[in-house]
């Protein structure tokens, strides 16, 4: 128990950051506009259909109009680019996402590129990386959005702190970096290819996890009182892991962020301020 303090709960920020939403869709709706996200999923991944219906109650839970589109497996790239072209030109539709991965026979990069960056919500169009590396961004990847918000609302100063992200994937480490950037912390992103992953993770105040690879972090990772941030999911055995060895590392942490409960939670509640943000983008509202 004593160290239960030191947990980061993304369940409890996530709903905060709901409830905020759900004002904004009051608000919204007074003005005559109510927000709208769609989800188009092709095939029948288990995992994605479970996302995605948790997407769609959420986002009717806070008040939103939202919707799942369900594609067969065999659907043609055209098909789908021809869905997303009629989402792009329904004035009703404010945020669109297309979950991944998509079945092999559909490009991945055509189909982000496709959506309207007015409208993307899941912060992948190109546009919106753009202008992330700007840092002008709105519209930013939800996870790494999540991240930071969870720092922000946990009082976790970012300016002037070492930040060691591992991982440079697309969706979490790259825009995770630019984000960690503009708050002005001193970031270093890591790899599978870098060289000495301990001696740097060990200098880091905030050390971000996005590998995909069970328990891989463990104390000898670790500077005393750093606030570690778990944004892996493995699943094993039906059990979800994160990336860090959480009862390994905890007796030399300030803060972390379990799994589950921790980051997890997060994604889909910034996809609901996302698609409020894309809303009042669409209608000229501040
Ligand atoms: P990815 O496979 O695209 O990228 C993994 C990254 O880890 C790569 O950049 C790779 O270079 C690095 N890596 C792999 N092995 C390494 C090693 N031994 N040492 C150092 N670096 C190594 O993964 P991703 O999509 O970024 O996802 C990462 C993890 O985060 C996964 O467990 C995924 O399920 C999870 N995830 C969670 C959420 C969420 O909501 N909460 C969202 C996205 C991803």
């Amino acid at each position: 128990m004593m160290n239960d303090n030191k947990n980061i709960n993304g369940t409890d920020i996530s709903q905060q950051i709901k409830n905020d939403v759900k004002l904004d869709v009051e608000k919204l709706i007074s003005q005559g506009i109510t927000p709208k996200l769609t989800v188009v999923i092709v095939g029948e991944n288990p995992a994605s259909l479970t996302y995605v219906a948790s997407k769609e109650r959420q986002a009717k839970e806070i008040g939103m109009n939202s919707n799942v589109i369900r594609l067969p497996e065999e659907s043609s790239q055209k098909e789908l680019l021809g869905i997303i072209e009629e989402l792009n030109n329904d004035s009703t539709v404010h945020g669109i996402l297309v979950q991944l991965p998509v079945p092999k026979q559909i490009n991945e990069e055509v189909v982000i590129n496709a959506i309207s960056p007015d409208k993307d919500v899941d912060g992948l169009h190109p546009v919106n990386l753009g202008k992330l590396v700007l840092g002008e961004a709105r519209l930013v990847s939800c996870t790494p959005a999540g991240v930071i918000e969870m720092l922000d609302r946990e009082k976790i100063a970012i300016e002037g702190k070492n930040v060691v992200i591992i991982g440079r994937s697309n969706i979490v480490g790259k825009p995770l970096f630019h984000l960690f950037l503009k708050r002005n912390a001193t970031v270093t992103v890591c790899h599978s290819k870098t060289k000495d992953l301990i001696g740097i993770s060990k200098t880091a105040d905030i050390l971000v996890a996005a590998i995909g690879r069970t328990k891989m972090i463990t104390k000898e990772y670790i500077k005393l009182g750093a606030v570690v941030i778990d944004v892996g999911i493995n699943r094993v055995d039906g059990k979800l892991y994160g990336d860090v060895d959480y009862e390994d590392v905890l007796p030399f942490v300030s803060r972390i962020t379990p799994v589950p409960r921790g980051v997890g939670p997060m994604t889909i509640a910034m996809l609901l301020k996302n698609t409020i943000t894309a809303a009042k983008t669409q209608h000229n509202i501040k």
